[in-house]
């Protein structure tokens, strides 16, 4: 199976999983994640992990648990959770009673890749955020017009969500805006949020 075919097979099973789930887009945090992971009887473990480590799966005599950062913001920490989804549905047998650590892209590329694109399908399927992004009719994306997409973004998706997001539908050059703090833009246009008033005073 060529890389293209398996990567659609896996965002043709996050649609029918969201489905199966009655996923709505807007309304779908870590709530939301942590009741599929209750239906699927997998547990979620806050062990310390090494930084470089976002999230593990580990499935052992039909015992199944992610371990997750828990430092991880919530956008991050709902992505690193379908992520680890994907695992559960696709890469059990491979796995056999080993451990899938996810984060180190070096090792098992192609299922790290695989449950990269299956996440962000379940999340935000690229379908619905093309027709999203194209009622907003930019035709030159700046990194400001990123800050208003992502603070108007009615799912939880971080900027790297959608930068590769616009990446990949050709709307944005691939590395055009890698460099950009997105976050130091977003507080130069809206103002330092309120929490961080607090922790850094
Ligand atoms: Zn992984």
């Amino acid at each position: 199976m060529s890389r293209h075919a398996y990567y659609e097979d896996l965002k043709a099973l996050a649609r029918k999983k969201r489905n199966g789930y009655g996923v709505d887009t807007a309304a779908f945090g870590l709530r939301e994640v942590r009741r599929i992971y209750k239906a699927e009887s997998i547990r979620i473990d806050y062990w310390p992990l090494p930084y470089k480590i976002k999230a593990l799966y580990m499935c052992a005599d039909g015992d199944c648990s992610v371990a997750i950062q828990r430092s991880l913001p919530n956008e991050p920490k709902l992505f690193a959770l379908v992520h680890e989804l994907k695992h559960h549905y696709c890469d059990r047998a491979a796995l056999g009673s080993g451990v899938i650590h996810c984060g180190d892209y070096n090792a098992n590329e192609l299922i790290e890749k695989g449950a990269e694109v299956f996440a962000a399908e379940f999340i935000y399927p690229e379908r619905e955020f093309a027709e999203d992004v194209r009622a907003l009719s930019i035709t030159t994306w700046t990194p400001e017009d990123i800050v208003h997409l992502k603070r108007n973004c009615k799912a939880k998706a971080s900027y790297t969500f959608l930068r590769k997001r616009l990446e990949r539908l050709e709307l944005i050059d691939r590395g055009q805006f890698n460099s950009v703090q997105f976050r130091k833009l977003e507080e130069q246009i809206y103002g330092v949020p309120f929490y961080r008033h607090r922790s850094s005073s």
